[in-house]
């Protein structure tokens, strides 16, 4: 049986869930929508193509028994440098010692240290830091010499093979797009992803060279940056600006930066994206706890809540739903912490948008912005937006006020972008370009959802010349 999800069941903050081993079946993607993520995140970091054109399918089909509308986002790894095979794995490193990045991928001796980065010995300075294992062993580079880079232990701990190395302050002269990301962008490209998000972004134009790359490709996939190095801080307004949205991605941007510092830089973040009216996604360890436990500590129940306080669109799912023990149990205990903390957010309103996204005409903004205070006033069930590209519903998502909004589009592409967008339903199969048909499409929706009543008003919206001699449409049409 196929249960459409009804507005008022889900939370309206969006979870972005990650796949992985643990929800690669139909059966448990289709269990993780009921329990409320709208979007899934396919890690191109992880796995070949086949497996992710494999996880890709199965979204598909989850999404298609679900009866929801659901998101596609497609992670590229970017530059990410990673450890080469360590002779002994794992390695100790204790505080003190001294190890030596060397040429090459083959590590001869157990102080020698190799990285998937060929030029890094070449560019690495007395004095940079070299963080390894997520940030928790530290380095620091005390001398130069031909064809090695030694360094001395700051911080002590474990690393293993593989694992990501990060350089905070060091000027590196690695493209933000590597080859397999471009390689992955075309893929995406090809299997119609809805949203493409881009790792370790330093500026505008890194997020400007994907975004032509995929509409070269034909895509209209939103670019989201991944906010994660300080330099990316230090350029946020045209970052933002570039984007169609953006990550706050504490993972690396707690490495990269002082882990005191993050909780401040993730509130500019959010605050930066609701200025320019652009989707945020808050991620990494919400429910970290969770991995191996049913319920979540307090303090990450509070990281959620303060997240959608914030100003967050959407929060996001990692270890928690990929490798986790929980991952259907990950999903509510997100939902619910979102359902807890909205009201709140109620009485305590964001900013209004201030900058109105260069794809929505400014005739748009003001229908919306009228139709949602009319909706308001009249204490109207329902908010209806028909939109063509989706940039109506982005702004009315940035509105932030608790009218229910329903989004409807002949596009499916556009309907599934709408699924990252705060407090918009989509929904799939109304007659737009027919005024009508689209109200007694809503009616009868509305009714067997047990949403509306005769008597209960509804308002409509149109997005640019959805009909002739018309540039928007506003109507208020009242239950028979
Ligand atoms: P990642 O990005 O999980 O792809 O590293 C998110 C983050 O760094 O927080
Ligand atoms: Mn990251």
């Amino acid at each position: 049986m196929s249960i459409a999800p009804s507005p008022t069941l889900r939370a309206r903050t969006k979870i972005v869930a990650t796949v992985g081993p643990a929800c690669d079946s139909v059966d448990m993607l289709v269990r993780l929508i009921h329990a409320g993520a709208s979007v899934f995140r396919i890690n191109t970091a992880h796995g070949t193509e086949a497996d992710r054109m494999e996880m890709l399918a199965a979204i598909r089909e989850a999404e298609r028994q679900s009866g929801a509308t659901i998101g596609v986002l497609m992670d590229l790894a970017g530059p990410k440098i990673r450890l080469g095979v360590l002779p002994q794995d794992p390695t100790t490193c204790e505080v003190g010692q001294i190890f030596r990045f060397v040429r090459g991928s083959e590590s001869r001796a157990p102080d020698e240290l190799t990285c998937t980065y060929a030029p890094l010995i070449d560019e690495l300075a007395v004095g940079d830091n070299v963080m390894l294992a997520d940030g928790t062993v530290s380095m620091q580079v005390i001398s130069r010499a031909a064809g090695e880079v030694r360094c001395q232990v700051t911080g002590g701990g474990i690393i293993r093979s593989r694992q990501g190395i990060n350089l905070p302050g060091a000027k590196l002269s690695v493209t933000s797009l590597t080859e397999a990301d471009m390689t992955n962008a075309i893929v995406a490209a090809r299997s119609e992803i809805d949203f493409v998000s881009l790792s370790f972004v330093r500026k505008a134009v890194d997020v400007l060279l994907l975004k032509e790359l995929l509409r070269s490709q034909g895509s209209n996939a939103m670019v989201i940056a991944k906010i994660e190095k300080p330099e990316a801080v230090t350029q946020l307004a045209e970052i933002v600006a570039a984007a169609d949205g953006v990550m706050v991605a504490r993972g690396d941007l707690g490495v990269e930066m002082d882990v005191a510092e993050i909780a401040v830089v993730q509130k500019r973040i959010v605050a930066e994206c609701q200025r320019q009216g652009k989707p945020v996604i808050v991620a990494t360890q919400m429910l970290d706890s969770m991995h191996h436990n049913r319920r979540p500590t307090r303090a990450e129940a509070t990281d959620v809540a303060n997240a959608i306080l914030d100003g967050a669109d959407a929060c996001m799912l990692s270890g928690e739903t990929a490798i986790g023990e929980f991952p259907v149990e990950s999903v509510e205990t997100m939902n619910r912490i979102m359902l807890a903390t909205e009201p709140f957010l109620a009485e305590h309103p964001l900013r209004a948008v201030e900058q109105i996204p260069g794809d929505v005409h400014p005739v748009t903004a003001a229908a919306v912005s009228g139709g949602a205070k009319i909706a308001e006033t009249l204490g109207a069930r329902l908010l209806v937006i028909a939109t063509r590209g989706g940039g109506t519903c982005r702004l009315r998502s940035k509105q932030r006020d608790f009218v229910p909004t329903i989004g409807v589009s002949d596009s499916t592409n556009v309907l599934r972008r709408l699924a990252l967008y705060w407090g918009v339903t989509p929904l799939a199969g109304a007659p737009v370009h027919e005024g009508p048909k689209l109200r007694a499409f809503i009616d009868q929706w509305g009714r067997e959802q047990g949403l509306i009543q005769v008597g209960d008003r509804i308002v409509f919206v149109t997005g640019t010349n959805f009909y002739p001699m018309a540039q928007n449409i506003l109507v208020i049409h009242e239950v028979e």
